[in-house]
């Protein structure tokens, strides 16, 4: 494609995109299309020769549209949102434009540096503590996922546990991770991953009332594992778990984890980008005394295309020596000078996009007052939507909800546990099904409960207010 060519195309394809947002609500939300039946479109082997790119933009219409189910239609109320912006599309089209791959510094010093200074910026928005920033001892980085971020702060627990014999020998001993039931899936699949199995990750209680971990449940799990010579090596606090967003205590679990010198890694993915605002910072309560590491994805809620998270580290020395190894081809005089970053062992590729472009690029377009306006307005929405559900008696609500996610239940009392959950279940799916709207459930204690998450920048009151009589007729009828 000549680079002429490439205007005319890459003008086609802003004007599809800018067009798909203005007439998104004219889709469905989630896709309609059977299983198989976008596959059976396409054809089942490549094409010989070049095509022209209209036929791609044609297919793209006639065969994928269909199949797509429209994350930023404001009616998406289901998981958590993934937010996509045009300041965040133009910042990753320009990093595919200049093809970077940014794996050391001298294969481009723009990327590591542009990132160094970004994930600093965050921190300093989020209010996260001086020690995290790259001038001290710790440093942030950009990964794809909470679910890598997860991966690389137990392999740095592991080397600190360990003594850096983990790196050298495997694992020896009896390695424990510590988790409540409602911590994200991602943290057994780190353990699995790196090698200290499903059988070694603690499940410890919580508190019914909040669902946050219990502290004094964890420090008897880690008393007991020691004295069966066990290494408690990482406990993972959540705040705002996926199911339902409650907040485990920080401070109280950074206690028990430093009197035992065990790793705290505070998984923040959905809620940690809500301490833009400055009177939503107790949540971070106690990371700054005792997390030795915290992620918060901006490709959730701040804005910010998939994929960004970012990975903190209170010091980034036991993850470096995890991850760091030189072979000859990718030795260079500024790796050897020690004196530049070279983020390939802060993560587990060695190749990196150059993410932090997009995420400069919302930075700069919403700055740090229009970021603080999307979280109160969309925490706002929810609050007006919470209140909504609490004046209905129809319908209980599960408090607290600080973040921009409303779990409640339809009442059916002349049901069973088990006849009302499914009756939730199929009256959810038929809702789906009509494309109007799309929510998911969760289970808190063995019953069912909805889950209306508001985060995009395309949602208004009116979309929430009509969400909501929606759900009011469709359980109610
Ligand atoms: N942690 C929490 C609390 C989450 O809610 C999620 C996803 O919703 C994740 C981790 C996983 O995020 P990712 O898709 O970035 O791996």
């Amino acid at each position: 494609m000549s680079p002429e060519e490439f205007r005319r195309f890459g003008r086609q394809v802003v004007d599809w995109i800018a067009d798909y947002y203005a007439g998104i609500e004219s889709h469905p939300v989630r896709s309609q299309v059977r299983p198989g039946q976008v596959r059976a479109q396409l054809p089942a082997h490549p094409p010989e020769r070049g095509e022209p790119f209209e036929q791609v933009l044609r297919d793209l219409d006639a065969v994928l549209m269909p199949g797509v189910t429209h994350w930023q239609h404001p009616n998406f109320f289901a998981y958590f949102p993934a937010n996509a912006t045009g300041p965040a599309i133009l910042g990753d089209l320009l990093s595919s434009g200049l093809g970077v791959q940014g794996m050391v510094w001298a294969t481009s010093p723009a990327c590591t540096e542009l990132e160094t200074v970004v994930v600093d910026w965050l921190a300093e928005l989020l209010g996260l503590p001086e020690h995290f920033r790259t001038d001290a001892a710790g440093g942030g980085v950009i990964q794809d996922s909470a679910s890598s971020a997860a991966l690389v702060a137990a392999l740095a627990a592991l080397h600190r546990a360990s003594g850096g014999r983990v790196a050298r020998e495997g694992i020896t001993r009896r390695h424990t991770l510590y988790v409540s039931a409602h911590t994200h899936s991602s943290l057994e699949r780190a353990a699995r991953m790196v090698g200290v199995g499903a059988d070694n990750v603690r499940v410890v209680d919580v508190d019914p009332a909040t669902l946050g971990m219990d502290p004094a449940h964890l420090a008897a799990l880690i008393a007991e594992d020691l004295a069966a010579g066990a290494v408690p090596t990482m406990v993972c606090a959540t705040v705002g778990t996926t199911s339902t967003t409650a907040i485990d205590p920080v401070r109280a679990i950074g206690e028990v984890c430093r009197a035992r010198g065990v790793w705290l890694h505070v998984d923040a993915a959905y809620a940690g980008v809500a301490a833009v605002c400055p009177e939503l910072r107790w949540i971070n309560d106690g990371v700054a005394e005792f997390a030795d590491s915290y992620c918060t994805n901006p490709h959730k809620w701040l804005l910010t295309n998939f994929d960004c998270s970012v990975l903190w580290m209170a010091d980034r020395a036991p993850m470096i020596d995890a991850l760091s190894i030189l072979p000859e081809y990718l030795r260079n005089p500024a790796t050897t000078s020690g004196e530049v970053i070279d983020y390939r062992d802060w993560q587990v590729p060695l190749g990196r996009r150059f993410r932090s472009l997009k995420l400069w690029s919302v930075l700069r377009w919403y700055g740090a007052e229009g970021l603080r306006e999307h979280i109160r307005g969309t925490i706002g929405l929810a609050q007006e939507f919470a209140s909504w559900v609490r004046d209905d008696p129809r319908f209980e609500l599960l408090e607290p909800h600080p973040f921009a996610l409303v779990c409640f239940r339809p009442r059916f009392p002349e049901l069973s546990t088990e006849e009302a959950d499914e009756r939730i279940f199929a009256i959810m799916e038929s809702l789906n099904e009509s494309g109007e709207l799309y929510l998911t459930h969760t289970k808190v204690d063995g019953r069912m409960l909805l889950r209306v998450a508001i985060g995009s920048p395309q949602t208004e009151q009116r979309h929430v207010r009509a969400a909501w009589k929606r759900i009011q007729e469709a359980f109610t009828a």
